[in-house]
């Protein structure tokens, strides 16, 4: 991986967590607590938990994406940095950029 490329990775992962930071922030607003029955109603308190169960889940996955991609930043400089974990094969640039957090190449993420 040449610097310019570290550089933009660098610059496009710090974006990621500011986007992932923003919709954590405002998943974890419609992952509230539901008021009770007699305050909305039977159905509609259904449907809010079911969108409530809907939105834990986009939240969980956006903090765990965003634990991987500050992780991957912290290990930018790192001499074996965008080398597969695996097979030890330089991870196509492209790839990264795709997906900050990876840590393995195509071949060995379809095995
Ligand atoms: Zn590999």
């Amino acid at each position: 991986m040449t610097g310019e490329e570290k550089d933009l990775l660098r610059k496009k992962m710090a974006i990621e967590v500011v986007n992932l930071k923003e919709s954590i922030k405002s998943l974890e607003e419609t992952t509230k607590p539901i008021p009770p029955d007699d305050a909305i109603g039977r159905l509609t308190r259904m449907e809010a938990i079911n969108a409530k169960s809907i939105s834990e889940a986009s939240l969980n996955a956006a903090r765990l994406k965003l634990v991987k991609v500050e992780r991957a930043l912290g290990h930018l400089d790192d001499p074996e940095f965008g080398t597969c974990a695996i097979c030890e094969e330089p991870i196509p640039v492209k790839r990264i950029m795709l997906m900050p957090e990876t840590t393995v190449c195509v071949r060995c993420a379809e095995k």
